[in-house]
């Protein structure tokens, strides 16, 4: 019976996390399957500006559009909220596709899937850019799969605002607090989305209270629905006190009608409207003091004088400090509410110079930039999709990466516009830029205009006493998205279908590495084989599957295993003495410690000592002991795993004159060993 010691294959948080993954992957890989391999990749670039085709040619004068006029947003979503079908109609409402898919409303599975299959391609490009109203949009895409904690957060990073998507019938489901907690982390301003008002059993009210609860945040209701599921017609503007009607023939729900409440043809709705919209005025006024000294001048007798474009304003304030979010809600699948989720998008959710980006003072201008996604081109290679914060962007730019420390250069900057890639001459801060040309960089990594613009931002935060950046080296401190790729958790070995082939199969691992960072890739030294290494068992046959598919390589995957690790349950003390004679020398030296579970997971093992240990002696010997502790947690007892979330104190040490730090590392390594090793029968 084992009784000190424990298998496991990763920490608690990555085991629940890897249910989701498989569960996520599954449906990546259906995607996958489904997708023509040559169409993400298949657009028309235009070449030379003059040539641009004609529906785009407007776009030329505002390439560059102000940074007011700017929004970069994200869509979040439990799955089968209903994201890729807000997302479908978002694009085609703003011209961004030219039909809706040639399906009948997508509700049988193959139409779902033919339509998946269409949005998965536009989405699969990490950004759209379309423009609504005199605004440009930048939809990113953020990974679906949310047990790549780390990755969704590298996104989140380059979000302004986001659209959270929710099934109205259901309220708020497990995923959607994940991401929402996520959001609050990164401090994005959001809205709500109230989708499937449609649906049998869709409740607005449940709905809102569910937001209000679980998510503990202020609902702003914008808007209250005319009818509910099987009667949802259309909704009200509660700011505007308009109603929204959809016309019921109208295919694609383009059309519809915005008519003022009248007391005569709707008291009901009218008095229900007034209602919500004073206590909106009211909530907001509580909210934001130069609203509230507004509502409580001019218009506090009566609260319909107070105009639509002030209340707005103070909402827009509101949500950007996130002390509530405004609430819409409508049928993605019935065409219904799409448009003025469009409207609120560019109303209420921040410009990028809205956003309180701290490190943005240390550049001055310079560029900065982060990217956030790499697609492989066969014809143009690595495609990355960087989010400028500040400074231009240039073809033929070059360019220094601070995480590779390399400088590259940028051969060509396209607008991933509409249907095409705009070739465009520069682009500025706030916006999303596609570049060809960089060739080692990858998911994650902070692109800056030079090594001596690095170095002289790092001066410039340093100047400014960044003290939770204080001791880190100067590269790290300018990092944007300097968070650790989670450990893999799985892997196998891989072999090319010939020797001659490896070169190929590294090649291809090196690209789809630098696409996705928690993919690793290792040589096992006994047999020199290539081991992958992945997040879940899912993960590595997408893998597989790609390389296939986008590598023209048929490979061979070995049996996978799985990434155990082992530690310690219990504190347990051990002692040791290592006396040996080498030569005419003595090394003598006696050890005490205590090992014991860590509190917070540890990939090294945490080494503490005693306050009776001499400092002298530690002095001396503190790297020998650490690393004797290190090399012990290499291989645990039980499958010769690494050890890890163990904590070692040294209790007592004693050194005989003479005794060579290497003997010292021996005596702790054993010692450690005993400790941990699980004893029998107890
Ligand atoms: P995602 O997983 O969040 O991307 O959700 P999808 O957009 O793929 O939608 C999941 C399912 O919900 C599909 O069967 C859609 O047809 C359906 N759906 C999406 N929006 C609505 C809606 O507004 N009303 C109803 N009744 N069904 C919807
Ligand atoms: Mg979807």
């Amino acid at each position: 019976m084992l009784s000190n010691s424990r298998i496991f294959a990763v920490n608690h948080k990555k085991i629940s996390s890897l249910n989701i993954n498989n569960m996520c992957c599954c449906k990546i890989r259906a995607s996958l399957k489904r997708l023509k391999p040559h169409l993400p990749l298949g657009r028309n670039y235009s070449s030379l500006p003059g040539l641009i085709g004609n529906d785009i040619k407007s776009l030329r004068s505002i390439i560059n559009p102000p940074i007011a006029k700017i929004r970069n947003i994200g869509i979040m979503a439990h799955i089968d909220a209903g994201k890729t079908t807000t997302t479908e109609r978002i694009l085609y409402y703003s011209g961004y596709t030219r039909s809706l898919g040639d399906v009948d409303d997508g509700d049988t599975v193959t139409d779902f899937m033919a339509q998946e299959r269409e949005r998965g391609i536009t989405i699969q490009s990490a950004a759209v850019t379309f423009d609504w109203k005199g605004y440009r949009v930048n939809l990113i895409d953020t990974p679906g799969h949310v047990d790549f904690t780390l990755e969704v957060e590298r996104c989140l990073r380059v979000l302004d605002g986001a659209v959270a998507v929710f099934d109205a019938s259901a309220g708020v489901e497990a995923q959607t607090r994940t991401v929402w907690r996520q959001a609050d982390k990164h401090k994005i301003p959001r809205i709500c989305f109230l989708n499937k008002m449609d649906k049998t059993g869709a409740s607005f009210n449940y709905a809102v209270e569910s937001i209000r609860e679980k998510l503990n945040t202020k609902p702003l209701l914008l808007q209250l629905p005319i009818g509910e599921a099987k009667t949802f017609q259309g909704v009200v503007d509660v700011v505007s006190k308009e109603k929204l009607l959809w016309n019921p023939n109208s295919d694609d729900g383009k059309d519809f009608e915005r008519k003022p409440l009248l007391e005569m043809s709707d008291p009901k709705l009218l008095k229900e409207t007034t209602e919500a919209r004073n206590a909106l005025i009211e909530q907001v006024a509580d909210l934001d003091d130069e609203f509230a000294d507004l509502v409580l001048g001019e218009f506090s007798e009566n609260f319909d004088l107070l105009p639509a474009e002030k209340l707005q304003t103070a909402i827009h304030r509101v949500t950007l400090a996130q002390t509530a979010v405004p609430v819409l809600c409508g049928s993605a699948l019935k065409n219904k509410g799409v448009q003025p989720l469009l409207d609120a998008i560019t109303m209420y959710l921040p410009s990028p110079e809205e956003r309180n980006y701290e490190f943005l003072q240390w550049y001055k201008g310079d560029l900065c930039a982060l990217a956030f996604k790499v697609l492989h081109d066969k014809q143009r290679g690595p495609l990355v999709f960087m989010r400028i914060y500040s400074g231009t962007m240039k073809p033929q730019l070059a360019v220094h990466n601070i995480n590779g420390n390399c400088t590259e250069r940028i051969s060509r900057l396209l607008l991933p516009f509409a249907d095409q890639h705009i070739e465009i001459p520069s682009l500025t801060a706030g916006n999303i830029a596609l570049t060809v040309g960089l060739k080692h960089t990858a998911t994650g990594d902070t692109i800056v205009s030079s090594k001596a613009s690095a170095v002289a931002a790092a001066r410039r935060a340093e100047g400014q006493g960044e003290e939770k950046h204080r001791g880190n080296n100067e590269a790290e401190r300018l990092l944007l998205a300097g968070v650790e790729i989670p450990e893999p958790v799985f892997f196998c070995t891989i072999e090319p279908p010939s020797v001659a082939k490896q070169p190929d199969l590294d090649h291809a691992l090196k690209c789809l590495q630098c696409e996705d960072p928690s993919l690793k890739v290792r040589l096992d030294p006994d047999s020199g084989q290539t081991v992958l290494c992945g997040m879940g068992e899912l993960h590595i046959e997408i893998i597989h599957d790609r390389i296939k598919r986008e590598y023209g390589l048929e490979t061979y995957l070995g049996p996978l295993q799985v990434a155990y690790r082992e530690t310690i349950l219990n504190s347990v003390r051990a002692t040791d003495t290592l006396d040996r004679t080498l030569g005419d020398k003595r090394h003598l030296v006696t050890v005490e410690l205590e090992a014991k579970p860590t509190e917070t997971p540890s990939v090294r093992p945490v080494v503490e000592y005693a306050g009776s240990v001499s400092a002298d002696l530690l002095k001396a010997s503190q790297e020998a002991i650490e690393s004797g502790a290190h090399s012990a947690c290499l291989q645990g007892p039980l499958l010769g795993s690494p050890v890890q979330d163990v904590a070692i104190t040294l209790r007592s040490l004693i050194i005989h004159p003479g005794t060579s730090t290497t003997m010292i590392s021996a005596c702790v390594s054993r010692c450690v060993q005993k400790a941990t090793w699980p004893r029998r029968g107890l």
